[in-house]
Order: structure tokens, then C-alpha cells, then sequence
């Protein structure tokens, strides 16, 4: 495996940090491949907003190019920007649309804006231009979008031409509820009324519930990255991000001791603990403190880490650069200075790790902070 330091998150010194990310290209490639295939006559986009879902638009949105992709979701005309630089001959769609101060941003970068509300439809016919725009309409999400009474009038008005139509799942990482059916069933007949205009509903979820879903264009997210995104089904997709803790020092602490702020845990036997340079600063929540914590009680396991494939579960709170495991039961040779303390990537899943601070894979990837080592491979 060749490996390549970040372009963008070079705030780390590889050598001295004590947080490391690697980020498996070839994987995102896979995975979108995987997308692809799903998609069956669609052409596969791909959601790249938040920086990739924290993996780093930089190096993934290449990635994604060269595997095939050329429709491309962020948030905002920044991200566009950015995007731009690196893929002149994609469509880079925007999806928080255009308002006035975005707009000279929109036209410099060669951006699609998804128009969101008749204001912005207006915004956008005042920039006076007959440049490709989308429009997005709100089929049961109460988000962004505008109603389909609206896209029905829109329509017969001829006002404004989308060359693609969107709308966006409220509840697709549960395949059986309502609301799906409803949603599909709206927006097919909003689709009849825009003849010309290219059409796409499903994200990571929406694909997988097959060819209903699938349209024109697909827009998959965070199974490029190597999330679930259905509900009690085995994750298919491949592992895309390792994090790591440096683990700095171990001590012995005695039974009936406690550990981190609040004592909130008491040791019940002498016990190895693993003391690592990872905390809620660098995104690893606070609300996953190990499950010694009183509130925890009621609430799933709390965190664990592992070191070559030994799990050792969280110890007291997460603090804001450190972060205790109980690595009594690792052979002696394991959790030692020195080692990397996987966080989540091999042996711990990024959406179990998720589970345990009460969250999805989503949150935890996109709240990576500042201080990992980034590492391409
Ligand atoms: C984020 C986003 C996606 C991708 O969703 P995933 O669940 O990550 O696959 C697709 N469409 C819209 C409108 C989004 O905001």
C-alpha cells in the first residue's frame, strides 16, 4: 500500500500527533462501484459535502472521478468552490441552493444550485441566467424544497426550466415505513409535470430499496464511506476510515479506585489502564464515557477501543484530550506507550462506535477534529 499525507489537514505533524486517521481510497472507489451496480440503468453521483464526510474532498473527490462519477452533492458554493478546483468538468450541484451573496460564487464556479423555495427560484431568475439549475421539492420531509402544488404550478407557468428535479428521503433507512411509499408516489407524479428535467430521489438507503427509487440520477453518501445506512442490515460496504489514539502512558490503578472526572467509575479490581491522546476535542463524543459512568447505566455500552484486534472498553469520562481504557485483559505486550489504540476502522465499526455516544456513523465521521494525522493509503 503507498500511502500520501493530506493536502488539507496538515495542522497534525504526522510524527508528534497523538490522534491518526487513515483513509482507504481504494475502498471509497469500491464502494462507490458497489453504489453503481445498485443503481442499475441511474447514473451514480455521489454526496461529497462535509469535507467527504470528514475523509477529505480532496482526496476522495478525485478518487470518485476517476472510478466514474461526474454529479457531485455539497452543502454550500464554498464547498463548491473548493470542488471545482479540483474537478473542472464535473456538475457540481448545490444544495442549499442560491441566495444573493451566493450567486457570484455560483457563476464563477460553473455551480448547479438546487433552488429550494420560490424565493430562491426568483433569486435565481433575477441573476438572469438560463444556466442549468435544479429544483428540489419537499415530498414529505418539511426540509428543504418547494411543495408539489408549487412544482405543479411552476410547470404550467413554464416560468423557470429545471434540467433536474430532486427530492430527498425522510425515513429510508427504514425500507417498510409509510412514508417511503408516499414520498415515491409523490414524486412520480411531480415528475410527469417536468418532462425535460432529469430526476433523482434516493440516497445511500433510498438505493437500496430498488429500482422505484432510482430515477436518473442516484446520490449516494455515506455508504461511499463506509456507514450503514439500513436499519438491522448487515453493513455490505467496505471500511473506509481507521481512527486512532496514541496511547501515551499506562498505570495501575488499585481496586476501589476511581478514574476521570466526577469518580464516576470504581475500579473492581486492579486494573491496566491505557491513557490515550484522544477526546471530545478531536470528536470523540463525550456521550460515549464508558459504561462505569452512573448516567450511562440505562443507555448501551458505552465506548471501547482495541489494540491489535483486543477490545478494552472505556473507563470513566471522556475528557478533552484523553481518554482511559482498561487494557487488563490485553496480553502484557498490548495497550503499552508507544502503540495505537484503534478507536473504530477494523475491529470496532464505525457505526458501533456511533451506537455507543448515542449517535450514527454520519455524525462521528464528519466531527473528526483537527489534530489527526491524515493518512491516504
Ligand atoms: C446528504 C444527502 C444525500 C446523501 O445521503 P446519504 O444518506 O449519506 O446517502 C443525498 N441527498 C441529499 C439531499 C442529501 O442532503
Amino acid at each position: 500500500m503507498t500511502s500520501m499525507t493530506s493536502k488539507t489537514g496538515d495542522l497534525a505533524d504526522d510524527a508528534a500527533a497523538t490522534a491518526r486517521l487513515t483513509i482507504d481510497l481504494g475502498a471509497i472507489a469500491d464502494n462507490w462501484r458497489t453504489m453503481r451496480d445498485l443503481s442499475g440503468e441511474a447514473t451514480c453521483g455521489a454526496a461529497v459535502k462535509g469535507n467527504a464526510y470528514g475523509t477529505g474532498m480532496a482526496e476522495a473527490a478525485p478518487v470518485l472521478a476517476k472510478a466514474g462519477c461526474q454529479h457531485f452533492f455539497v452543502a454550500d458554493a464554498n464547498e463548491g468552490a473548493a470542488l471545482r478546483k479540483l474537478l473542472p468538468d464535473a456538475e457540481i450541484f448545490i444544495l442549499s441552493g442560491a441566495f444573493d451573496a451566493a450567486i457570484p460564487v455560483i457563476l464563477d464556479n460553473n455551480l448547479t444550485p438546487v433552488l429550494n423555495s420560490l424565493d430562491q427560484i426568483a433569486v435565481w431568475r433575477k441573476a438572469g441566467n438560463d444556466r442549468p439549475a435544479a429544483l428540489h421539492i419537499d415530498t414529505g420531509m418539511n426540509r428543504l424544497g418547494i411543495t408539489p402544488a408549487e412544482a405543479f404550478e411552476i410547470a404550467e407557468a413554464r416560468a423557470f426550466r429545471p434540467t433536474l428535479i430532486m427530492s430527498h428521503f425522510a425515513c429510508a433507512d427504514s425500507p417498510d415505513h409509510p412514508l417511503n411509499a408516499k414520498q415515491i408516489e409523490r414524486f412520480t407524479e411531480v415528475r410527469t409535470h417536468f418532462p425535460e428535467a432529469r430526476a433523482s430521489l434516493a440516497n445511500s438507503a433510498g438505493i437500496h430499496m430498488g429500482e422505484d427509487t432510482h430515477f436518473d440520477v442516484t446520490r449516494p453518501g455515506i455508504a461511499l464511506y463506509g456507514g450503514e445506512c439500513v436499519n438491522d442490515v448487515k453493513n455490505p460496504m467496505r471500511a473506509v476510515a481507521k481512527a486512532e489514539a496514541r496511547i501515551l502512558t499506562n498505570r495501575i490503578a488499585k481496586a476501589g479506585e476511581t478514574v476521570s472526572y466526577g469518580g464516576t467509575v470504581t475500579l473492581k479490581r486492579d486494573t491496566r489502564i491505557a491513557i490515550c491522546g484522544v477526546g471530545y476535542a478531536d470528536g470523540f463524543h463525550r456521550a460515549s464515557s464508558g459504561s462505569g459512568v452512573p448516567l450511562r447505566q440505562a443507555l448501551p455500552q458505552g465506548g471501547m477501543g482495541a489494540v491489535e484486534g483486543h477490545t478494552a472498553p472505556l473507563l470513566g469520562r471522556v475528557t478533552m484530550d484523553l481518554l482511559m481504557f482498561d487494557v487488563t485483559d490485553l496480553p502484557e505486550i498490548l495497550g503499552v506507550p508507544g502503540q495505537w489504540l484503534e478507536l473504530f476502522g477494523e475491529t470496532i465499526a464505525l457505526d458501533d462506535a456511533a451506537r455507543a455516544a448515542g449517535t450514527i456513523g454520519y455524525e462521528l465521521l464528519t466531527s473528526l477534529g483537527s489534530r489527526y494525522a491524515r493518512r491516504y493509503a
